[in-house]
């Protein structure tokens, strides 16, 4: 049966509006960004510069990767971990489509770790977007690659004793065309990240620095969303032109948040589609 429901948002032409109400926490970070990164959708539109029906929106497990239930593009929500093999088939077999992976640090990081690796290092044509609030939010709060050192979890109750994944630097190594990391804090300066990244070839990664107040903050000791908020907003530090090895993540000093990279290497889907036709015309 068809719901007819009111439009009630400027986004509202993004969202599948009869699956509403979402299940995000009251104060959690995803939807900022996912406000971000509608908006940056709507503005390349309106300048002519995306069709948005060419969007392929994906997302793995956890609480960011739902969002794809949500967003009124062509969307999937797959496998934990497995959101960028998706992606990487569905852009081989379709050019035209752009494949936005929009997952969190444990889905991309964690049990996709390796695919994140590959993708950057093959130069990819896709836009993988991380939610990094440090944590399996969904799952309850456990221990995730990119959890500071010392922070509490419901698995590691006496402070994680591991040194965290620094995404910056490690896409930027593997070769992405495009390396940013933003904040929840400064979500305009997010949205151009958005607006800039989805019109790009290659591999294009955007890291955004988020909350998790409900299975992470309460462990750390924040008593409300806005307290956890305004610890990110004072770790987080925009800087311009330095490198992305020299881009801090580290919950006690600074999480350096900026653009790294920006280059034009040519993406994996045409390197592959020039070889394949090269090796069909010595064929003939
Ligand atoms: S569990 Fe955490 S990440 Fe998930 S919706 Fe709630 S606050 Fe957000």
């Amino acid at each position: 049966m068809q719901v007819s429901v009111p439009r009630l948002h400027p986004l509202d032409d993004y969202l599948r509006t009869d699956r509403l109400p979402h299940t995000l926490c009251p104060g959690c970070g995803i939807g900022i960004a996912l406000n971000a990164f509608l908006r940056a959708v709507n503005e390349l539109s309106s300048e002519g510069k995306l069709d948005r029906r060419n969007i392929l929106f994906i997302g793995g497990i956890g609480c960011t990767a739902r969002m794809s239930m949500y967003t009124m593009f062509d969307s999937a929500h797959v496998t934990h971990g497995r959101a960028i093999p998706f992606a990487t088939g569905a852009r081989l077999a379709n050019p035209n489509i752009i494949p936005v992976v929009f997952s969190g640090d444990g889905d991309l990081a964690g049990i996709g770790g390796n695919h994140l690796i590959h993708a950057a290092r093959r130069n990819m044509d896709l836009l993988v977007v991380v939610i990094n609030n440090m944590t399996y939010g969904l799952t309850g709060g456990q221990l995730s690659p990119t959890t500071p050192t010392g922070h509490y979890t419901t698995t590691t109750p006496y402070g994680n004793p591991e040194r965290p994944f620094n995404l910056v630097p490690l896409i930027a190594a593997a070769g992405g065309n495009y390396v940013a990391r933003a904040s929840i804090t400064q979500p305009e300066v997010m949205k151009s990240y958005f607006k800039k990244a989805l019109i790009k070839e290659g591999f294009r990664f955007i890291e955004v620095v988020s909350t998790c107040p409900e299975n992470y903050g309460r462990h750390l000791g924040y008593k409300s969303p806005a307290d956890f908020y305004l610890k990110i907003k004072e770790v987080v530090k925009m800087r311009s032109g330095i490198k992305p090895w020299d881009a801090k993540y580290d919950w006690s000093s600074e999480i350096t948040i900026g653009e790294f990279i920006d280059r034009n290497e040519p993406g994996f889907s045409k390197s592959l589609y020039e070889q394949i036709s090269k090796v069909r015309n010595s064929e003939n």
